[in-house]
């Protein structure tokens, strides 16, 4: 399939902009964090009890000094940071793989983000970028969350967590395009930004 199917430069006549997600507003960008946290206290404490249920203290064997705690939390830290790149440049790769056009990245106070501002993308496009590093990242932590034991298993338990409800954004938007917006659809996505656009019928719009 040509790349040309997968976004349009201009917007074709008749499709009007119908919703607008902003995690770059500070009122939402506050409400999807908050919402994120809790979805990633709510995969962690599931995710333990599934695994540690039977022996608790095997998630954290030798923090006997609090240099090795220290240490281990550094390591997550470092792990995250990779993480949060690797996780922009997945969405990159998927729109770079199917538009071959210029992105953009950044960091906000509310979000990191990654768009191909100067196109509009199908709605194919749009979900195959949204959900990359939500398919890849869950497949690379839970499989050695499941196979590995002890502290290892847990660390990685707390990686998929944090990124689960980091996904939130883009959860949020796989939502709307699958079971909200029907029709014809085109979006824009600045990075932070996103805009929908629905073929009008010459309806009003609900
Ligand atoms: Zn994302």
């Amino acid at each position: 399939m040509a790349k040309s199917d997968n976004f349009t430069r201009e917007l074709p006549e008749g499709y009007l902009p119908v919703k607008t997600v902003d995690v770059g507003d500070k009122r939402f960008g506050l409400l999807m964090n908050l919402f994120g946290a809790l979805l990633t206290v709510a995969v962690g404490v599931g995710g333990f009890l599934l695994k540690f249920r039977g022996e608790p203290g095997s998630a954290f064997p030798d923090f006997g000094n609090v240099w090795i705690f220290e240490g281990w939390l550094f390591g997550i830290l470092i792990a995250l940071i990779l993480y949060l790149v690797l996780h922009e440049l997945t969405h990159g790769a998927v729109y770079r793989l199917l538009t071959g056009e210029k992105l953009t990245f950044g960091i906000k106070l509310t979000c990191a983000y990654c768009g191909v501002p100067n196109v509009y993308v199908t709605r194919k496009t749009a979900l195959l970028s949204l959900l990359a590093p939500f398919t890849v990242f869950s497949v690379a932590f839970l499989v050695p969350f499941f196979l590995l034991s002890g502290l290892l298993s847990f660390s990685f338990l707390v990686l998929f967590a944090l990124h689960f409800g980091g996904c939130v954004g883009d959860l949020y938007d796989t939502i709307l395009l699958l079971f909200r917006l029907k029709g014809k659809l085109l979006m824009r996505d600045t990075g932070p930004r996103q805009t929908f656009y629905v073929l009008s019928d010459g309806e009003p719009d609900v």
